[in-house]
Parts: C-alpha cells; structure tokens; sequence
C-alpha cells in the first residue's frame, strides 16, 4: 500500500516588544539569569497582569498579512499544567477565542504552488528556560535543572495551519515564507538557532486516496529549516516502515536529534481537557474596533510575495528573487539600486557571494557590514573597469571583514586595475623585450599568441593590469 504524508505546522514566535507580555520588565536576550523579572512574570502572590498592546497590535498584523478574519472579540485563557519553569502553574493563552482565524499561505515546495490554510494566530506568553544538567541534556536523564525566568512572560504568538502540507519540502517552504513574513513586518528576529522561531511539525500518513487522517506525531525540537525537513523525511520514513511491518503509530510528541539524523519518542499526548481551560480572570476580554484595524491594515508594509514579483517585474529570474527575499536581503538590494546600481548586477552579488558567505559563517543579513551604497559603489567599480571581476571579489571579502568601503579595500589591499595608459605601456614593453621569438610568431602571423602575452603582462602586474586595454596595446605594438 502506498501513504500519502500529511503535515501540519504549528509555529511560535517570540515577539520583539521591549517589555514582557504582562508586565514591564525587559525582553533582551543574553541577560544574566534570572534579572529580567518582576512579580508579575515570577507569579508571585497577588500580581495583576496588565496586556502589552504593541504584542496586540503585531499578532493582528500578521493575521492581516496571512488574509485571516481578525476577531472583534476575544479572551484570554488560563491553560493550567504545572512545570518548574512556569511559575504560576497556568500559561495565560487563547483557546476558543483567538485574535485571527481562517487566513492562508500559498506556498512552492518545489512540485507547484499550494495553498496552506492558516487555522488560526493567537497570543501568549513564553514560559521560562529551563537547562537540565548531566546526561544529554534531556530531562529524563538529568542530574538537575537551572531555571532561568527572564523568558518567562515574552510575548509568543502561536501560528497553527491546517493539515494542508504534503511534503517535508513543502514544509520547509512554508517555514521559510513564515519567517520572511515575520521579518517583512519587523515583529521578531525571527532567529531559529536562539529559538525565537520554533517549529513544532505534526505528521501521518494515510493510504493514498484516502480523505480520513492517520494518527499523527508531533516532532519538535528543530532548530533550522533544514532540521524542520530532515526530521519530517525521517519521521515519514519511519511511519512507512511501522505501516509497512503491520504495526500502528502511537500518537506521540517525538524530539529530533540533529546529531543522530533520527527523531525519539518523549511524552505521550495530552489532549486539550487535560488543560482544563478558564477564561482568565485578571483580564478583560479584547476589543478590537474598526480605527484600529484601518490604522493596523495601513501600517502592513510589501510582503514577499509582492516583492518578489516587483523584483522579477525588475529583471530579476525567480531563484534570484526567492533568494534575496528569503535571506533577508531586499533592504540591501534595494538601497544598492536606489543608489544607482543595476538590479541584475547588485542581485548576482547578493544572490552569488553575499549569501555564500551568510551560510559560511551562520550569520544574518542584519549583520553584514556592506550596505547599499557600499554595494553599489562595488558594482560601479566593476563596471567602470577599476577592479577586475575577479579582484571585486577579494573587495568584497575585505568589506564583508569590515575593513571599510570596497575603494578604501580596493586601494589598502592593492587591488585597484593598472589602467593608467602609462604604466600598461611600460608593463606590456616589457613582456615584449622578453618575449621577443613569440612576438616575431605573431608578425608572421600567428594570432594566438597575443593571448600569451596578455598572460604574461597579467602575471606581472599581480593581476591588476585592465586586460583588454593590455590586450588592445599589444595588438598595435605587434600589428596582429
Ligand atoms: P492538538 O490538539 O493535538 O494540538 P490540533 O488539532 O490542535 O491538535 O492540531 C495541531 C496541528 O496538527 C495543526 O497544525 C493541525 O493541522 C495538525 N494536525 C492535526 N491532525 C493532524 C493529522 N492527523 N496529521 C497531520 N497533522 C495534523
Ligand atoms: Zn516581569
Ligand atoms: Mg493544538
């Protein structure tokens, strides 16, 4: 029998407020343990939570970018579990009643374009972090816990899809135009690695043809775009093989290990009654009126979706659009275009080397020390013929090493083009006097040769002379 997977997504996204969801201590990462805390996010006896309305207002942004209906009414809810790093033994949450519902993402896995309906975004606050210490670092095997509680109380929207994705590359595309969406409206980091993105990934299988839905897995614990596809291909792979020797799958939270490849089973399921679920009493339901969602629908910016086609309407092939979009690379390109450069010239660049080297070092476009007038300044000085395309690079490296603006690393690195007529002149005679049997074979005749002493000027120079303006001199000079 064949199986058909089917997966759905459930994302959250810790939000780049400067405050805590319910209380206004700081959300900076990397403080030390425990400082960024107050009673409230401590759940300490007696403290009132009061609604960070930025979180508000960016929740109902995205619901807008993914086409949802944004409730005019909704509640807050207790989910009550207790674990150590959730101090008041509740998560305040949505249940019933969340702020956006029924939108969707049209996405492209590489097989066409499918359209992924976004069940609903809701708001929430995270929990706080814990480490388990000993063993593998997992709870089951630890010798004991840390807990930090600066987390506790961020403000964490949760996306949650239908089960509409069919493959472990669609899931990957869905992921990735999510986190571009996310970046484009400037409401998260949005960094997998520090888990201010995280993807929980729920997945069956079923026969082919079949319209009922299998008993699925949620695997969890991916922490890049290429976890989130392997973990799926494994945990695919996997069910086949459980289906395929007669046996059934329990439903599951499973974690993925990176370092094996393979995902393992932790917690058996709880359903949504274990949470037993209250509105939440120290808070007043959300009223959302018809200004505030005017004002918020004027403030989405250009999605990507909308970017990459006005980038391909620009010139641009489709690789080089999603590329740029996708690797948060569109402010640089279009500050290097408004800056003069040709689109297709400043998208090899970002598309070629810029990218190559964000995978080499693991970091973000945020990072880079190459802005658009840089870049710009860069493709000028290609074109102009003061660098050659092969010493563009070593400017580029040098500016990407913060070593300033591609001129000043074009003239500290020595790599400006020798096109200073005069001194070609002097190289190309040069190779001349030295060459003086090849350059008798191109008198009588032998063409091919002045490709040799092209070369040969080239070598001399370090590879710094213009070679078209040699090539130009040394035809007149030999009469080829
Ligand atoms: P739970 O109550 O277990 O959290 P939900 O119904 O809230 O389950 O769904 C959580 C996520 O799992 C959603 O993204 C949903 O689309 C997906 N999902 C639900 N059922 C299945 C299934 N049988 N196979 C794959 N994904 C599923
Ligand atoms: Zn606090
Ligand atoms: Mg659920």
């Amino acid at each position: 029998m064949n199986y058909e997977a089917v997966i759905g997504i459930e994302t959250h996204v810790e939000l780049l407020t400067h405050s805590k969801m319910f209380c206004g201590c700081p959300t900076d990462f990397g403080a030390d343990p425990n400082t960024n805390v107050c009673p409230v996010c401590l759940g300490l006896p007696g403290a009132l939570p009061v609604p960070n309305e930025q979180a508000i207002h960016w929740t109902i942004a995205l619901g807008m970018a993914l086409e949802c209906s944004i409730a005019p009414h909704s509640v807050f809810h207790r989910k009550n579990y207790f674990y150590a790093d959730l101090p008041k033994n509740y998560q305040i949450s949505q249940f019933d009643l969340p702020l956006c519902v029924g939108g969707h993402l049209d996405v492209d896995g590489g097989t066409g374009e499918r359209r992924v309906g976004i069940t609903r975004v809701h708001l929430e606050e995270d929990t706080g972090k814990s480490t388990h210490l000993g063993g593998s670092g997992r709870i089951h095997d630890a010798s004991g816990a840390l807990i930090d509680f600066n987390r506790s109380g961020i403000p964490l929207m949760e996306v949650v899809t239908e089960p509409d994705i069919r493959t472990p590359e669609e899931a990957r595309a869905y992921a990735q135009e999510l986190r571009a969406i996310v970046l484009a409206l400037g409401i998260s980091d949005a960094r997998l690695e520090e888990g201010s993105l995280r993807f929980d990934a729920n997945v069956s299988l079923r026969p082919e043809g079949s319209t009922t839905l299998g008993t699925k897995v949620e695997v969890k614990n991916m922490n890049s775009l290429r976890s989130l596809q392997r973990a799926l291909a494994f945990e695919i792979d996997r069910q086949n093989g459980v289906l395929a020797a007669g046996g059934t799958i329990a439903q599951e939270t499973r974690h993925w290990d990176e370092a094996a490849g393979r995902t393992e089973s932790g917690r058996g399921k709880e359903e949504s009654s274990d949470y037993r679920y209250f509105p939440e009493p120290d808070l007043v339901p959300l009223e959302v009126g018809p200004e505030l969602l005017a004002r918020l629908r004027a403030g989405i910016p250009e999605l990507p979706a909308v970017r990459r086609e006005r980038y391909m309407a620009a010139g641009l092939d489709a690789t080089a659009a999603r590329t740029l979009v996708a690797g948060d690379l569109s402010g640089l390109f279009d500050d290097a275009v408004a800056a003069g450069a040709a689109p297709r010239a400043v998208a090899n660049w970002l598309s070629g080397e810029v990218t190559a080297h964000l995978n080499r070092t693991g970091t973000d476009a945020a990072d880079l020390t190459l802005d658009g007038a840089g870049l710009a300044e860069l493709v000028e000085m290609v074109d102009s013929g003061e660098v050659s395309a092969t010493a563009a690079k070593d400017v580029l490296a040098g500016v990407l090493a913060g070593e300033g603006t591609p001129r000043k690393v074009a003239e500290r690195r020595d790599l400006l083009q020798i096109s200073d007529v005069g001194a070609l002149v002097v190289a190309v005679d040069e190779a001349l006097a030295a060459h003086q049997d090849e350059v008798a074979r191109i008198r009588g005749g032998d063409a091919r040769l002045v490709g040799f002493l092209v070369g040969q000027v080239m070598k001399a120079t370090g590879g710094r002379a213009d070679p078209q303006a040699v090539d130009r001199l040394i035809r007149e000079r030999t009469g080829a």
